[in-house]
């Protein structure tokens, strides 16, 4: 069901019940009243005969007709009848032709016990009233048409139910243009963000001037597509980044082999040329490796392997995994105050990953430092696992620390140790996965310290 025609529906029917409670609350209190009214009426005239029939000397049968009748009384169809204790009727009277009041002994006697009861006959409301004094015991009944009472109710009746009508058909009316009203800027930002594509990530909704909660829906679907903007941004810079890497070696590759191929040449000539397309291909598949790296540390990690991984194990491993990859690299490592407890050192995640994510620091404070050396530290504080990473090497400059985390991004170092621009964007992303951070301090000429905190395990 659409949700303007929910908001309408909702709507009429909450203004619907209350008018129902309105309506029927008026009719009731109404209807009761004019009853208690008629009745109060009808007994205090069964109240006014009963006195003046205990006293026969001043008013007799004849005279108390006289005074019936001339009494005026807003009820129609009077008709008035006492009964004394042996049940003998002693007094009646009637404004209609025949008296129609059908009075039985059990009435009387329940009237006797109760003191009075009131009860119906056809149309007319009738009152049984025992009265009992030191002249007489006598039950006067008194029945009446309240014809002006129950016209006064009826016209009620059909005022309030034009009204209920009415006002029924405006609050479902009023509930539907409301609801329009509401939604509009709904409908409005749908039809901005349909306009929004792939290519024109670059337009935003207008949230309009009001500052209320559409205005809040607009600026934070703008936000997501800022982040999604960059994201794209990003993922554009990073392929035209690696395309450009990749198509280096290979161009490279096609020129050699094509000047190569050109002629016949001495073996020698394509052992020189062999051992350069092998350096390239080695690279390549080096990129290749380090691109496949890259997309498994951005993607779900849903599909890694998560486990309880020890962070003093990992760096155990560093100064043999380091030295394999470059006989001059060493890396010297220290613990701080550890923990008894073994918990402590534990972080829930990707052992291969971290791994590769600390490899990247330590061989890059091991390959931009002269003496190929990079000191590890480890220490546990506030449940957090800190990883010290520092070098006495080349350090890097303030201007380019913003962007070191970047893919591709490389600072012009002179020297030979060039590498893809990947490895500390790689070893950001890995961090991030395990709900760490990553700092950089670094002094040109100096050296650099990179800390890394994970969080540790919460057993
Ligand atoms: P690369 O493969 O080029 O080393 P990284 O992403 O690992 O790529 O590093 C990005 C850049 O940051 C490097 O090109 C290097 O200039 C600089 N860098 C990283 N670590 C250090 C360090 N310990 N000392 C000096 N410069 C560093």
């Amino acid at each position: 069901m659409p949700v303007r025609l929910r908001i309408t529906l909702l709507f009429g029917c909450i203004v619907l019940f209350i008018l129902l409670l309105v309506c029927g609350s008026v009719y009731y209190f109404s209807r009761t009243e004019r009853t208690r009214d008629t009745r109060l009426r009808l007994v205090n005239r069964a109240i006014t005969r009963a006195r003046l029939l205990a006293h026969p000397t001043y008013f007799d049968a004849e005279q108390l007709r006289i005074l019936d009748s001339s009494t005026m009384m807003a009820l129609q169809d009077k008709s008035l009848q006492a009964y004394n204790y042996k049940g003998e009727k002693v007094y009646s009277y009637s404004e209609e032709p025949e008296d129609t009041l059908a009075v039985d002994n059990k009435l009387l006697d329940e009237a006797r016990i109760k003191g009075t009861v009131y009860f119906r006959i056809g149309k007319k409301e009738a009152v049984a009233y025992h009265h009992v004094d030191s002249n007489m015991r006598v039950v006067v009944v008194a029945a009446a048409y309240d014809e002006m009472g129950l016209k006064k109710l009826h016209e009620l009746e059909n005022i309030l139910l034009i009204s209920f009508i009415t006002g029924s058909i405006v609050a479902f009316a009023a509930g539907y243009i409301f609801s329009g009203r509401l939604l509009r800027p709904i409908k409005k930002i749908a039809d901005d963000i349909q306009v929004i594509s792939a290519q024109e990530l670059n337009r935003r909704i207008d949230g309009g001037d009001a500052n209320d909660e559409w205005r809040y829906l607009s600026e934070t679907i703008n936000q997501l597509l800022n982040r999604l903007q960059e994201s794209f941004d990003m993922q554009r810079r990073f392929i035209a980044n690696a395309s450009h890497e990749l198509s280096t070696p290979l161009t490279s590759i096609s020129s050699q082999l094509e000047v190569s191929l050109s002629r016949d040449r001495e073996a020698d000539k394509y052992r020189t040329v062999m051992q350069s397309v092998y350096q390239d291909v080695r690279h390549l598949g080096k990129l290749t490796q380090t691109l496949l790296e890259f997309a498994q540390a951005s993607g779900d990690p849903g599909g890694l392997t998560i486990q309880p991984v020890r962070i003093d194990e990992i760096l155990l491993e560093m100064p043999a995994d380091v030295n394999k990859l470059n006989p001059e690299y060493t890396v010297s490592l220290a613990f701080g105050d550890m923990p008894p407890e073994e918990e402590a050192l534990i972080v829930v995640g990707n052992n291969e990953l971290l791994s590769l994510a600390v490899r990247n620091i330590v061989i890059n404070a091991c390959k931009y430092s002269p003496d190929h050396k990079a000191n590890v530290h480890l220490e546990v504080a506030d449940r957090q696992l800190v990883i010290s990473i520092s070098d006495k090497g080349v350090g890097i400059p303030e201007a380019d620390l913003k962007y070191i985390f970047q893919p591709f991004y490389r600072v012009n170092h002179t020297g030979p140790e060039l590498g893809f621009g990947l490895g500390l964007s790689l070893a950001h992303r890995i961090v991030k996965l395990h709900k760490g951070t990553i700092e950089v301090q670094s002094t040109p000429g100096e050296g650099s310290l990179f800390t890394l905190r994970l969080p540790a395990a919460q057993f």
